[in-house]
């Protein structure tokens, strides 16, 4: 299969400048290293009526191309069940019947790094399985072996964090985040994962998920993201942020490519144009603070 890039939008909402700004560098870096470029909607959760349709216009407004179908996380939930009953034969999963509130109040394990799943249900006895799955049903859990994972990044560079024993999935039966992801991404050929670095600490564990489902490492590039004038992330309150609120304001999607564009230190007004002067290594590392219109 060829190798390709990937965004993976949420259909939560409208996208705003900073997931466009996010968008048109997933594509830079894909047709710069002559990847194809894909789009997955990440539907499991939070789906919005509409909001897909909404944000492919969009996408395609600000001069982003893909290629092939777009493919939706609710169709796939058999790669999913695939991928997980593979971890359960090599015993490397769990049922954990603890509420949220149960793990915020348990005491954390000893050497267990801060924030990380206490390990409260990871060797109950059957019996005691057998008694809790009669009044909540079982979210899945990773047996992890490690506390932490390193991965290289293009703009971070190696990056460890956190790994703990992180759901698969979710007691409503439905696939966590970062187990669909790492299949995904597998299944359609991505060994490029570019995204919002809001998403870096997640990534040592679906880096480390990957390892354990033998499948081979991909490039990182976590980037940096778009800002209100607080230092917060950009946000649909904060005025017009997205392509229909500024073109409500006289401000057309040509000229919100040519923003974004500037805001990357390109030239041009359209991604395909300002390809050919695309370089990762002269990005700015810094979020971009939105000026507000
Ligand atoms: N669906 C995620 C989001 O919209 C992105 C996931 C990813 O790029 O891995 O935040």
């Amino acid at each position: 299969m060829t190798r390709a890039g990937r965004f993976a939008p949420s259909p939560s909402g409208e996208l705003h400048v900073g997931n466009l700004r996010t968008a048109v560098l997933a594509w830079l870096f894909a047709r710069s290293t002559g990847r194809r470029f894909l789009l997955r909607v990440e539907d499991l959760d939070r789906a919005r009526a509409g909001a897909e349709t909404q944000q492919l216009r969009d996408l395609a407004e600000i001069g982003v191309t893909w290629d092939g179908p777009v493919v939706h996380q609710t169709d796939r939930g058999r790669l999913y069940q695939e991928a997980i009953r593979r971890l359960e034969a090599a015993g490397l999963t769990y049922e954990c019947f603890c509420t949220r509130r149960e793990i915020q109040e348990a005491p954390s394990a000893p050497h267990a790094p801060q924030g990380a799943y206490p390990g409260t249900c990871r060797d109950l006895s059957t019996a005691e399985i057998q008694a809790k799955r009669t009044w909540r049903p079982a979210a899945i859990r990773l047996r992890s072996a490690v506390n932490h994972w390193t991965v290289e990044d293009t703009l971070h560079g190696s990056f460890t964090g956190v790994v703990d024993d992180f759901v698969l999935r979710r007691n409503d039966g439905v696939t966590a985040y970062n187990l669909a992801v790492v299949v995904d991404d597998a299944e359609q050929g991505i060994d490029q994962v570019v995204r919002g670095d809001d998403l870096l600490p997640s990534t040592p564990r679906q880096a480390y998920l990957a390892s354990l489902l033998a499948i081979p490492s991909v490039e990182y590039a976590h980037v940096p993201l778009v800002v209100n004038s607080d230092g917060a992330r950009l946000a649909k309150r904060d005025g017009a942020v997205t392509l229909r609120d500024l073109a409500a304001v006289g401000i057309s999607a040509r000229e919100a490519r040519r923003r974004i564009l500037v805001s990357l230190g390109l030239p041009g007004d359209s991604p395909e144009a300002a390809l050919s002067a695309f370089n990762p290594a002269s990005l700015p590392r810094e979020p971009w603070v939105w000026p507000g219109v």
